[in-house]
């Protein structure tokens, strides 16, 4: 089944996402984003499965009960990624829509879902006024920045477009 986008605003799940770090204090001074204590304090796994063709998923049994579901043998930042996309499906097609009940989330849902998830990833993982200083006390090196909030160089690159910070290059 698709998921349904939530259809909220880049700016509204922006600010959901920076609420949500808020709320469980996922940053402490000069670290990186604690999802680990974040997927913890929901009630919620994190599942390495065994099988070489297991797709990054999220099962919902209900409100506080859930499993990130990662394939072995990818890199600890791509699955830092996928453990905060999962958790935007949580939040933004789950939670704010009210399901009850089972929910799978796999790949090929809609695009916007997918995107929209996407950017709360991005969001919670890097929150903009964070991401703009650490930006300026870096001059913008993604190497550097990747580092500061253990995300891939790439997902820094996206996170800066969005931010419009630099000069695009
Ligand atoms: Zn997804």
């Amino acid at each position: 089944m698709d998921t349904v986008p939530s259809k909220l605003s880049a700016t509204a799940i922006s600010s959901y996402a920076e609420q949500i770090a808020d709320h469980y204090r996922i940053f402490s001074e000069g670290s990186a984003a604690d999802l680990g204590r974040l997927v913890q304090a929901l009630g919620g796994e994190v599942e390495v499965s065994n099988s070489p063709i297991a797709q990054e998923s999220l099962t919902v049994n209900g409100a506080r009960s859930f499993t990130v579901h990662l394939p072995p043998f990818t890199g600890s930042r791509r699955d830092r990624f996928t453990i905060a996309h999962e958790l935007g499906h949580y939040f933004l097609h789950y939670l704010y829509p009210q399901h009850k009940g089972m929910h799978v989330f796999s790949r090929g849902g809609s695009n916007l879902a997918e995107y929209e998830a996407n950017h709360f990833a991005s969001c919670l993982l890097m929150p903009a006024e964070m991401y703009e200083k650490a930006y300026r006390e870096l001059k913008g090196d993604h190497y550097a920045l990747s580092k500061w909030f253990d995300v891939s160089p790439a997902a820094s690159r996206i996170r800066a477009k969005v931010l419009r910070l630099g000069s695009g290059s």
